[in-house]
């Protein structure tokens, strides 16, 4: 099972892609506690623990303070995602010496920033990203993030950002927007661009083959929200899904009896109700542009599956 925490909802970027409804909404040391002796109480078989942010770093020191009084009892591997401008030495060097496996989400080159990456100072923020990139290269992951805007790009993109010796990928097509017959179309060459890349220098880690799921539209993870909710769908994340929390919340980090949110009915009628929201909020073709880009993607990730084993 992910566990998600969601630390703050600013960030630092306004990025034209992103559909989180940023403000300054930041978690509390009191809900963090709770959380902590919640976790330790009900021993859930976690795996994996993910810090959210919009910008997770804008709380590093509660990231810290989670990683380190985190219950013992608790199988876990920490993540992080992050836009990589507020890293600093000292923060890497906790990052290593936990084992916290830390995200850079880049969505272009140097020349391509202005696509859909904005800020006021995104000149010195982009050398800043590039400069951290390079430097922590060896340890840290990419989410390449793939905008119907940016696709044409998206090799180019892709090998600048191996050349600045990075060698682990995640690649992020966007998922709920409306991908034109010719872009979808593009979009699969692309990836077959990439696919050949691969097979002639295999020097690359495919992120996306540790994050397989078998719901194609959206994640069962839990969530623990800034003010002390608890969530069972990654949706709650957009601002899309705002006014359905009341809807999907599971229960709250202070509460003695819970659903028990992992019995297969419970599941069922838990991903009905979300397919019901999205088709209240999406139209057909967006939904079935996600299908496609979603295909396409677990078609890419199955051949270099295949290859990489073939190659083992
Ligand atoms: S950096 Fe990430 S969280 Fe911030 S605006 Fe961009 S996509 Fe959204």
């Amino acid at each position: 099972m992910e566990l998600i925490y969601i630390l703050t909802y600013n960030c630092n970027f306004r990025c034209k892609y992103c559909d989180i409804n940023k403000h300054v909404n930041n978690i509390s040391k009191k809900v963090i506690d709770q959380s902590l002796i919640f976790l330790e109480k009900n021993n859930f078989n976690i795996e994996k623990v993910k810090f959210f942010g919009w910008e997770p770093l804008l709380k590093k020191d509660y990231i810290k303070y989670i990683v380190t009084n985190f219950p013992k009892n608790v199988k876990k591997n920490f993540y992080i995602t992050t836009n990589a401008t507020l890293i600093e030495e000292n923060f890497m060097l906790f990052a290593r010496n936990n084992n916290i496996k830390l995200t850079f989400s880049i969505d272009w080159n140097s020349k391509t920033i202005w696509i859909n990456r904005i800020t006021k100072w995104w000149k010195d923020l982009s050398n800043i990203i590039i400069k951290n990139t390079k430097k922590y290269n060896d340890f840290i992951r990419i989410n390449q993030v793939i905008t119907s805007n940016n696709s044409k790009d998206f090799f180019a993109n892709f090998k600048f950002i191996y050349d600045l010796w990075v060698r682990k990928f995640n690649f992020l097509p966007e998922y709920y927007s409306e991908w034109s017959k010719q872009w979808l179309k593009n979009l699969n060459k692309w990836f077959n661009e990439i696919f050949n890349f691969y097979k002639e220098w295999n020097q690359f880690e495919l992120v996306n083959l540790e994050n397989y799921s078998n719901i194609s539209f959206f994640n069962l993870w839990l969530i623990i929200d800034t003010d002390w909710s608890i969530y069972w769908t990654n949706l709650i994340l957009s601002w899309v899904f705002e006014k359905y929390k009341k809807d999907l919340i599971l229960w709250n980090i202070f509460s003695e009896n819970y659903i028990n949110f992992q019995d297969d009915d419970f599941i069922r009628s838990y991903i009905d109700k979300t397919w019901n929201i999205l088709e209240i909020e999406y139209s057909k073709n967006i939904l079935n542009s996600v299908k496609y880009v979603d295909l396409m993607l677990n078609n890419f990730c199955n051949k270099m599956y295949f290859l990489w084993n073939i190659k083992d």
